[in-house]
């Protein structure tokens, strides 16, 4: 019989470790509240795909590198497959906020020693010339970036080993438990959806509303992007970022944005977030907004689930009730851990950019096959990372569940 998983929650986290599980055999429940595939913060026109350097190649800068490396692979695998992913490669210019953030991206360049198909730093001259518009000025270039449909992205996961992958849309999760070594999922009404070994929650800050992973700090960060009509020939025809960003035209229009707060849980469009967008535009590209109008715009707003600190959760999920406060601090590897129950999820803004990396090191972890990534950096990303005692409490401990933004 074939290794079973439920995984709840089909954007661009679920989505992944569901196609990277089936790629291996699996068999998986995939439970998804919504009609169909990336409809809660993976359903967005379009988003930047670009790693993130650091001076000091942090994890964060360590990890959104794999990550993107990993997802261009993943993205050509599945157009190889013949799966309609949206996707463009036409790079990403993202210029300098300012002479100091200049300097500073040309150290980047050249402590990275980064090959120029990877990164390379332009000046204004050549920066007016990739973006075909007179900007302020040089900053980085990042020839293989570019932009990404997210819910095609979902959609061609969940596609790519259709027959092993049973999908139940319309279908919320309300309850789970593990009454006799099987985890079950259940629905308002007690029913059971599916039951397996192995469940992955993969439904952003929802999962804080189950008892046993209410304890992770997971927080929702309301983002507006602006929808801007393209005329047909217009620049630019890269995505460029400057605090902000805006993506080529795809399908007649562009995405300018995004805004970004905590905890604010309003799913209606706001003037005032389109004119903070149009704002950001003005200071990429200098007078491409003259004569928008906020209150014209047309756009989208979603939930980014956010950790604490940044970076995702992805892995086992630690077993809370389990730990004894007042014994001594416990090193990661020997946290007790709930069987068979995982977690990928926290990506905040850069789910598009890790998710498929996301989805391949949890299915490592299952399978106990050999890790894509170094150990400090599965430790960084380990969701037991908030149980370990010395982490502030702010960390461990942060906000409440914020139910509307949730969704
Ligand atoms: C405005 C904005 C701009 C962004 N721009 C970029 C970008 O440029 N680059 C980048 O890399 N990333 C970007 N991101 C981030 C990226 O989109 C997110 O990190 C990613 O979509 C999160 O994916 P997810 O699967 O964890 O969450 P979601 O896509 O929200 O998926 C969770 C799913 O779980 C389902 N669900 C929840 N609870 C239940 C339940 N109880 N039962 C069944 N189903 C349930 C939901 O319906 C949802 O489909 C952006 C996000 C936003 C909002």
């Amino acid at each position: 019989m074939n290794p079973h998983a439920i995984v709840i929650g089909a954007g661009l986290a679920g989505s992944s470790a569901a196609e990277r599980l089936a790629a291996r055999g699996w068999k998986i429940d995939l439970i998804e509240r919504a009609h169909e595939p990336g409809q809660g913060a993976s359903g967005n026109v379009a988003g930047v795909l670009r790693p993130l350097p650091s001076l000091d190649d942090n994890r964060l800068a360590r990890l959104t590198r794999a990550g993107f490396e990993h997802a261009c692979r993943h993205f050509a695998a599945l157009t190889a497959a013949g799966q309609p992913l949206r996707w463009g490669q036409t790079g990403v210019l993202h210029l300098a906020r300012d002479e100091t953030h200049a300097a500073t991206q040309r150290r980047v360049v050249e402590i990275r020693k980064a090959a120029a198909d990877e990164l390379y730093f332009v000046d204004r001259q050549q920066a007016r010339k990739l973006a075909a518009w007179p900007v302020a000025s040089g900053g980085w270039w990042f020839p293989g970036g570019g932009w990404v449909d997210p819910a095609s992205l979902c959609r061609a996961n969940v596609a790519r080993y259709a027959n092993a992958i049973s999908a139940h849309y319309d279908t919320e999760v309300a309850h789970i438990d593990r009454p006799a070594g099987l985890w079950r999922a259940r629905n308002a009404a007690g029913e059971v959806i599916a039951a397996a070994p192995v469940l992955i929650l993969a439904n952003a800050t929802t999962a804080r509303y189950f008892s046993v992973t209410a304890h992770l700090p997971l927080r929702a960060a309301r983002g507006q992007v602006s929808h801007l009509r393209a005329r047909p020939g217009s620049a630019p025809d890269v995505v460029v970022c400057r605090l902000g960003y805006v993506t080529p035209a795809i399908d007649g229009l562009r995405c300018a944005g995004a805004t970004f707060s905590v905890d604010d849980g309003e799913a209606a469009l706001r003037e005032a977030d389109h004119a903070e967008n149009l704002a950001k535009l003005d200071f990429i590209l200098p007078g491409y907004g003259k004569g928008i109008e906020a209150r014209d715009l047309a756009g989208r707003v979603g939930f980014r689930p956010l950790s604490p600190d940044r970076l995702p959760m992805i892995g086992a999920v630690g077993d809370a009730a389990a730990i004894d406060p007042g014994a001594p601090s416990r090193p990661l590897a020997e946290m007790p851990r709930l069987p068979g129950l995982y977690l990928i999820n926290g990506f905040g803004a850069r789910g598009i950019v890790w998710s498929a990396l996301a989805g391949e090191l949890l299915a490592c972890l299952i399978t106990a096959a050999p890790l894509p990534l170094p150990d400090d950096l599965v430790n960084a990303v380990d969701p037991g990372r908030f149980l370990l005692r010395g982490r502030s409490r702010r960390q461990r401990t942060d906000s409440q569940p914020s139910r509307p933004g949730a969704r």
